[in-house]
């Protein structure tokens, strides 16, 4: 088999072996299949499809096109969560020291931001000191010690996704199920974890829009991530404004923290409290949501949960410092205040304009090799459903030298609309996939 005959095979809608997606997976990686090959091949997978099985196949040779992780040395179960990536989406951060707080080992692998949305990984960073490449062995170590830890992604783990992605994100075909699918869980499964619960977004700020289309992709992440003897389930959850209300890394830091001493509760808290519950009943430590929501509710006021965040930044030679005391965190050198040029409901926010303000402050990358600034972004005053009087603030930029705050600016008024009708609240969690 050529790489030719494979991609003419895919193109005219035909179901590949698992040899022939096995070809196209080595080739990714060994160089056997061009950019231009695998390129031709990705958008043939994006026009056709895949059928579950050929999606299960290529997830799984994805995921032993390099290391796999071998918790199984750290006693009890291994949890994880995975976000498909939105805008001020900082629930790990919350409900990864939660769950350990319940006594459930965290061992999470998060990635950098990507396009518009945020990650974990730059997030942690902007903490002064945190290292978030620990060797696998300093990992386990963690996970065993502190009983969290989040690291980034090793490039040993899953080879194939860093090739495929970095070809899907300049060749327009990143909203595929069957390649959305097979980066997120070749991942998850090379990592190593027992249980991962997936949070699916949906929304104007989320990679599938509709939740007809998000429910089909977690049912599918879950089928095949089951198939592999795991524990997988799903939420899917609403991605139609910012989650937080602050945007950006060191300030989506803060918002954490502030959150998990108490001071503010909110969307975010929700999403990380039922992401949470997730956890806890895939791991056997709850029997019911509503139990798993106690427990962590109990964490939270016994403030053990910002203890179990304090102790991974320390463990992860952090300065912990910043848990007692947020001005140590980065901050961007200049605040800039919106006010509303008209009164009115807001009824709509397009989030991924959101996010791409803050990349425009500084806070992500526009190429590859870009460092972000960790203390710009931007806070959000207002959320869908509130009443903003003309001249009132409803957002506030935070800007660097390299900052276009004109850009942020008319990206972030553009993305609201307001009307003079209150809008219907919607549900946070529209579907639950276990
Ligand atoms: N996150 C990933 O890692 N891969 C995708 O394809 C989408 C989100
Ligand atoms: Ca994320």
């Amino acid at each position: 088999m050529t790489p030719t005959e494979i991609i003419i095979k895919k193109r005219k809608g035909r179901e590949l072996s698992a040899e022939e997606i096995g070809l196209f997976v080595k080739g990714a990686v060994d160089g056997s299949f061009a950019d231009y090959q695998l390129a031709a091949m990705l958008m043939a997978i994006c026009v056709r499809g895949m059928s579950p099985h050929e999606t299960a196949e290529l997830t799984m040779a994805m995921a032993r096109s390099g290391e796999m992780l071998d918790l199984s040395s750290i006693p009890g179960v291994k949890a994880d969560k995975h976000s498909t990536g939105g805008v001020g989406d900082t629930t790990t951060l919350i409900t990864a020291p939660l769950v350990a707080a319940c006594g459930v080992k965290v061992a999470k692998m998060s990635g950098r931001g990507l396009g518009f949305t945020g990650g974990t990984i730059d997030k942690l960073e902007s903490i002064p000191g945190f290292s978030v490449n620990l060797s696998v062995d300093e990992f386990k170590d963690r996970v065993s010690g502190v009983g969290l830890s989040i690291i980034g992604q090793t490039d040993k783990l899953a080879p194939a996704d860093k090739v495929l992605y970095g070809l899907r994100d300049v060749t327009g075909t990143v909203d595929s199920l069957p390649l959305i699918t097979s980066s997120i869980l070749s991942k998850k499964i090379a990592a190593g974890c027992d249980a991962v619960v997936l949070d699916v977004k949906t929304g104007s700020g989320a990679m599938m829009e509709t939740v007809e289309q998000s429910i089909e992709l977690a049912r599918a992440m879950v089928d095949i991530g089951r198939a592999t003897g795991r524990r997988f389930s799903a939420l899917v959850t609403d991605m139609d404004q910012p989650l937080g209300l602050y945007v950006g890394n060191a300030l989506e830091v803060e918002e954490a923290i502030r959150t998990l001493r108490g001071e503010t509760a909110g969307p975010l808290l929700d999403v990380s409290l039922e992401l949470g519950a997730q956890m806890l009943l895939s791991a056997g430590a709850a029997q019911t949501r509503e139990q798993g929501i106690a427990m962590l509710r109990q964490k939270l006021g016994s403030g053990e949960g910002l203890k179990k965040l304090k102790d991974m930044i320390e463990a992860q030679h952090g300065d912990s410092r910043v848990i007692d005391d947020l001005s140590l965190l980065p901050h961007a050198p200049s605040a800039i205040e919106l006010r509303a040029e008209e009164s009115g409901y807001i009824a709509g926010i397009h989030t991924a304009s959101i996010g791409y303000a803050a990349l425009s402050l500084g806070a992500g990358r526009s190429r590859k090799e870009d460092v972000p600034d960790p203390g710009a972004g931007l806070i959000m005053r207002a959320r869908l459903g509130d009443f903003i009087e003309k001249g009132s603030v409803f957002c506030e930029l935070r800007a660097g030298p390299r900052s276009d705050v004109k850009a942020a600016e008319t990206l972030v008024r553009n993305a609201i609309a307001l009307s003079n009708a209150r809008p219907e609240p919607q549900p946070l969690v529209r579907a639950v996939i276990n």
